[in-house]
Parts: structure tokens; sequence; C-alpha cells
């Protein structure tokens, strides 16, 4: 069965063919692959190709496709049931995990998407200032609740649209958006909005329209104005969590957050995510108290032990000094080889995270995303098949991000980075 057979099949059940907008490949050109299984850090497809993958779901396998020590615990969970929709230990072990590592995270809740706990923390944001505005940065992705679907990255970044339709003008007159990197436009939004706004919400590191690594001073400016306006200060940490350190971006950056929202790694791969924060702001949430947010499905048992055990995993591993470091050795190695090769590429990097862009033209680093370079688009789109002719699997956007994890060992990475040379080398004509 080809990719095309299953892909026409697809386009006859579900909008576009997927179940999420990036898959489709509209971003990359060509027919998206179908793939049937994943090992460490590799991708087989339907037809038995095999990938170096550095798109790793995007995001959540920190420790590789079927982590051996994550599928025991899965199996263990299965044979005692999957879902109880009552009361149950292993939430309350996960939440107890994170809990004595996060110290400001006094309270959490397990919901099953970014999207679900951002649109929770934004109503127990809202409960508690009694004020109605969001401040949000262009750019910066927050699922798809409808009032964050306004100058948004991931699926919708690009030139074209920035904002759904089928949003109320009602609802996106309580966002406002403001761009990264200026103190100056930010001081002004305060100055008209910063009465009205219940919350910032903030990216610490944008990773939703390329990589956009926020100057400190720039975030160091937007915690003292939150703090001077009584605007409650949430942090997306969705891809940073527990990414960039047990702590996430927060505890790297040393912000601490009114509210947090968890995702991806939380769950090892499973659908999980959560909010917490501050405890009289979480004990808002019922039935603690009136704001009201439940789910079927939330801290499911499965999911449960899969997220503890990817964490109880990368704190026995030392996985995030040891991602920290490979990936470091491999981003350096990368960027020295595509300059010596005379190409205009960057490759900018956070953690275990980072993004293959065209240069700006002073070279500076790319914070927001005006500023990336108008011929990212149709490069990446050359670069992607290149990069898959040679076995590469990459993110299929020209502005998503890559993934590492600890199954990208150095055999792996150093094949990858041949593959990547070569691909920006002699990228295929799409
Ligand atoms: N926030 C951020 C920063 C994200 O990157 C994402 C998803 N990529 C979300 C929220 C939404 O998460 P989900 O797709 O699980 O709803």
């Amino acid at each position: 069965m080809s990719h095309r057979d299953l892909y026409e099949r697809a386009l006859e059940t579900a909008p576009g063919g997927v179940h999420s907008p990036v898959r489709a490949f509209h971003g990359v050109g060509g027919t998206p692959v179908f793939f049937a299984s994943g090992h460490g850090a590799r991708l087989t497809d339907v037809t038995g190709h095999n990938y170096i993958d550095l798109c790793m779901s995007f995001g959540p396998l920190i420790l590789g496709h079927r982590d051996q020590v994550v599928a025991a615990a899965v199996h263990e969970a299965v044979d005692r049931g999957w879902s109880f929709g009552a009361c149950e230990p292993y939430s309350l072990a996960l939440a107890e995990w994170i809990r004595a590592r996060v110290p400001w995270l006094e309270r959490l809740r397990f919901v099953s998407s970014g999207t679900e706990a951002v649109m929770s923390a934004l109503r127990v944001a809202r409960a508690a200032t009694g004020r109605s505005k969001i401040l949000k940065f262009d750019g910066c992705y927050h699922g798809h609740a409808d009032g964050m679907l306004v100058r948004a990255g991931s699926g919708l970044a690009g030139p074209t649209a920035a904002t759904s339709a089928g949003i109320p003008a009602g609802t996106l007159a309580h966002t406002v958006v403001a761009p990264l990197d200026s103190e100056q436009v930010m001081d002004e939004v305060f100055k008209v909005a910063g009465d009205d706004l219940a919350a910032v919400i903030l990216e610490p590191v944008p990773a939703n329209y390329g990589l956009l690594i926020q100057r400190h001073a720039w975030l160091q400016h937007l915690v003292e104005r939150c703090r001077k306006a009584g605007a409650l200060l949430i942090l997306d940490e969705v891809i940073t969590g527990f990414r960039s350190g047990p702590e996430g971006a927060a505890g790297v950056l040393g912000i601490v957050p009114d509210l947090v929202c968890y995702g991806k790694v939380i769950g090892g791969g499973f659908p999980v995510a959560a909010y917490g924060g501050r405890a009289d702001l979480m004990n808002l949430v019922a039935p603690a108290g009136p704001v009201y947010q439940a789910g079927t499905l939330s801290a499911n048992p499965v999911g449960m032990r899969a997220g503890l055990v990817t964490l109880e995993q990368m704190a026995y591993r030392e996985g995030w000094r040891v991602l920290e470091h490979r990936t470091e050795t491999f981003v350096t190695g990368l960027a020295e080889r595509l300059a010596e090769s005379g190409s205009d590429l960057g490759v900018a990097r956070h953690a275990s995270i980072f993004w293959v862009h065209r240069q700006s033209k002073d070279g500076d680093p790319i914070r927001r995303p005006d500023r990336i370079p108008a011929d990212q688009a149709d490069w990446y789109r050359r670069f992607f098949h290149a990069a898959l002719t040679n076995g590469v699997y990459l993110p299929p956007s020209p502005y998503e991000v890559c993934f590492l994890s600890m199954a990208h060992d150095d055999l792996t990475l150093a094949l990858a980075a041949d593959a990547l040379v070569e691909a920006a080398l002699r990228p295929e004509a799409s």
C-alpha cells in the first residue's frame, strides 16, 4: 500500500486527510508519509523505509520511541485496567513527583491536551482577577482555544493565515496581541490595557514559529510589568516543561509564574497535560472552588504511569544533562559544517530543541516571526524533501522545531548530521 493510496483514502474520511493540520505536509508539499512503527530514534514507514526521526511526535518522546522501561510500565498499567473515572494512586504519584521538584507548583490538575491546560488556566486567571483580557505574543501558539488562535504559530504559522476562522469578534476582543522582543511596545500595551489584563500568557522559549529565543532583559521586563499591573503570568510550558529541565524553562530562566501549563513530555507520548501553580489560584478550581473544569479521561492511569516513568527515567539517566550536552555538540557541529559549506543557514537551539533556518541578513538571532527571512518557507520545502530522501524525517513545516531524545546516540546523530548537510547542499526541487 503506497503513501498516495492511503492519503487518497484518508481524504475521504478526514478534513485534508489528517487529524491535525501540519501532518498533511502542506508546509512542505508532497504526499504525507504514513508511518507504521517507531523504535528508539527511528521511524519505519508503511513501505518499510527507515528514517532517523528529528520530529519525535512534536516533542513528547524525550526517551525515544517505545522506550523499554516505559513500555513495561504501560503494559503493566493496561493489565490493571485503563480507565476508572475515579480516584486512583497513579495520578497522585505523578503529581507528587512533580511537586517535589517544582517548588512553586503548589497544586496541579491533569487534563488531556495542552489546549485544555491553557483554556483552563485562562479561566482561573479571569476568575481570580475579575478581569477579562489576555495578552499573548505574536507567533506564540497556545493550543486551539478560541481566544488563543490570534496571530498564532504552529499550523497557523506562515504568511497567509495567522488567525482561525470561526471565532466570534466578541471573543477576539478579549485577546491583546503584542510583538515579542520589544520593551517599548510592551510598555505601550500595558499603558493602554494593563488594568484590564487578567493574565499574560507566554511560551518562555517560543517554539511554534521557529525557535525564537528571547532576551533575558525582555523576559524580566515582562515579569515586572505583570506584577505592577496585577496581571497573572501564565507560562505555557507545553513544549519546554520537563524538556528544558525538571523545572522547565521557568527553572532555567529563573522565572516564577503564577500559573503554568504542561503537555507533551509530562505524558511520555500519551494524551496527558496539566495546569497548575499557586495554591490560592488553583483552589478556585472545582470542586475546591467555583471555576468549573472536568474530564472523563483526565488523569488516565495508563498516561499517568507513562508520564511518571518517563520523568523518573530522565532523572535516573541524568537525561536533561545528557541531552543538553548531546544537542549542543550536535548543533554546534552542524552549524559549523553548514557555515563551511558556504550556506547562509543558522541553527537556533534551546536544551534539546533546535531549528534550522535561513539566517537573517545581519546574522542576528531571530526573536520574532517578522524577522524570519521570507525565503524560509521555499527553502525548507526543498531541504525537507532532500533530508527525507537521505533518511531523515524533519517536522513537515518550515516553522516547527526539531527534538532530540535519549535514543539519539552519537552514531545516529553523526548520520543525521551528514544527511542534513548533504540536504542543505543539494535541496530537492519540489
Ligand atoms: N501550547 C504550546 C506551547 C504548544 O506547543 C502546543 C502544541 N504544540 C499547545 C499549547 C497545545 O497542545 P495540544 O496540541 O496538546 O492541545
